[in-house]
């Protein structure tokens, strides 16, 4: 315990020696823009601006309240470099928690860098990727898995990845946590208060209670977890593996989807090698779909490989769209084409299989009654694109949309799935330590573990690497 408040003491004084300083960067993108913006955020990041700033009605910014914006000039010496609007947030009302100032320059990179070397000269620091957001965390304005949703926000290129970041940000998630940990930590201190009356063989924490709570927080752990298999997938996109034999038309569908040229198409069988990977957006949902070399037994090794990946992407996959040449049925063939679509049913049972019937404009339909008979295909021309909506639907229905508005927590970050599945582990070995009747000492152990797992998620335990690790992956600026 004593080396737990040890190097929380330490981490302390390291953070804050890293933290006092005055730091900035760009905050919007590199190059030349209508306007850009640069932050600083600091103790001194008021007092350095209102140095290299002339306002318009001569007040200085010491003088301006927060949330307040004022035109005037950034000035270095006599040199005019930029008319610019200066907006002060004060400390604690700001992102990052700190007297922070935003520059809204005209967005030439020249006028940007000026102005960026001015500072720098001044006395500021060129913020670390993620720092701003990272002090906004030492300074309590937000939890780690907050902070996590900030980058995820602002990575989030469809709606499903920004719906779930936004609701992440806003705290939904970190709130569940918190209070099942606060009664956990509420559990642990009784019990750890019994060891200390040990000989005279007291129960302090009540064990039908803590039995119903590590019941409930074994629910939430594991309605978490489950979440993250969709979860991750509607932020990510779906994974969806187009396969069938060669020639089928996978590469023109995929086309025919993404409305681009990206995998090569051509008559002669065997010529998607490689698993390409696309992705599409249909109605806000992401699909990530993976073309593939056509299943056919050859001698050519290189396709052979190809082959081999289709088998692997197929079991990665979430989804399958198997594809039939309309022109391959008939009556000879049914029996046989009937079997392949069975076994890739009974192989892939855990997945959603879409089978279609493509190249409808080569065949009378009428001839395929017979075959579609209970698989319920979707017919289509990827040629020409006719049915190709019908599959979107399909596709859109095969998503777990629903998670999305019914307002239940999702997990999509691994790091969190990991903490809650090791905190899962904790807790249920606390409740066979329970019905075991094990000593209070080594059930105590247990508890601090599950809350160890917990607090990591929110940000109430943290070490540097796992801190360095998480801001490194945002952006400069942010
Ligand atoms: P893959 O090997 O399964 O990827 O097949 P491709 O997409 O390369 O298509 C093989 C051939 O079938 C090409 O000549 C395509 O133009 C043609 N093709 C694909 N879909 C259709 C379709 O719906 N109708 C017709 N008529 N031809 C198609």
């Amino acid at each position: 315990m004593l080396s737990i408040f040890i190097s929380l003491f330490l981490r302390s004084i390291h953070w804050n020696m890293f933290i006092n300083d005055t730091i900035i960067a760009l905050a919007t993108a590199a190059g030349s823009s209508a306007i850009a913006v640069i932050r600083l955020s600091g103790s001194n990041a008021i007092t350095i601006t209102d140095k290299n700033f002339i306002s318009k009605s001569g007040k200085s910014l010491k003088q301006k309240g927060t949330h307040t914006i004022t035109l005037g000039h950034i000035v270095d010496g006599e040199r005019y470099i930029d008319e610019v609007l200066v907006s002060v947030f004060r400390n604690p009302k700001s992102y990052t928690g700190e007297d922070t100032v935003e520059i809204s320059c005209h967005g030439s990179s020249y006028i940007q860098s000026e102005i960026i070397r001015l500072f720098l000269s001044k006395g500021c620091r060129v913020a670390r990727a993620g720092e701003f957001t990272l002090r906004s965390f030492l300074n309590a304005k937000l939890d780690l898995s907050q902070a996590e949703a900030v980058a995820d926000l602002i990575a989030s290129d469809n709606k499903a990845a920004h719906q779930l970041a936004m609701q992440q940000m806003r705290g939904g998630f970190s709130n569940d946590l918190k209070s099942l940990r606060a009664e956990l930590v509420n559990f642990a201190s009784l019990i750890e208060l019994e060891l200390d009356f040990s000989e005279e063989d007291v129960e302090f924490a009540d064990r039908n209670k803590f039995n119903s709570l590590l019941d409930e927080i074994v629910q939430t752990l594991k309605k978490l977890i489950d979440s993250f298999a969709s979860g991750s997938v509607l932020k990510d996109g779906i994974p969806t593996a187009i396969v069938g034999a060669p020639n089928a038309g996978k590469s023109t569908l995929l086309n025919t989807l993404l409305n681009d040229e990206k995998a090569i198409v051509s008559h002669i069988a065997g010529t998607t090698r490689d698993a390409i990977e696309d992705e599409l957006s249909i109605e806000g949902i992401k699909f990530r779909f993976i073309d593939t070399a056509g299943i056919r037994t050859t001698e050519d090794m290189v396709e052979n490989i190809g082959i081999k990946k289709t088998f692997e992407k197929m079991s990665q996959a979430q989804a399958i769209l198997y594809i039939i040449d309309a022109n391959e049925i008939s009556p000879n063939t049914t029996k046989e084409i009937q079997n392949r679509i069975k076994q890739i049913n009974v192989e892939y049972k855990d997945k959603k299989i879409i089978l279609i019937i493509n190249k409808i404009d080569q065949v009378n339909p009428e001839n395929l009654i017979d075959f579609c008979k209970d698989l319920d295909p979707i017919m289509l021309s990827a040629k020409s694109g006719k049915g190709v909506e019908i599959l979107q639907k399909r596709l859109l229905g095969m998503a777990n949309t629903g998670l999305l508005n019914s307002g239940d927590t999702v997990i999509t970050n691994v790091r969190h799935y990991e903490a809650l599945t090791k905190a899962l582990i904790e807790i249920q070995n606390v409740q066979t330590g329970l019905e075991s009747q094990i000593p209070g000492d080594l059930l105590a152990i247990d508890i601090r573990q599950a809350l160890y797992h917990i607090g990591e998620i929110t940000g109430e335990i943290t070490s540097d690497d796992l801190l360095g690790n998480i801001f490194s992956n945002f952006c400069i600026g942010k």
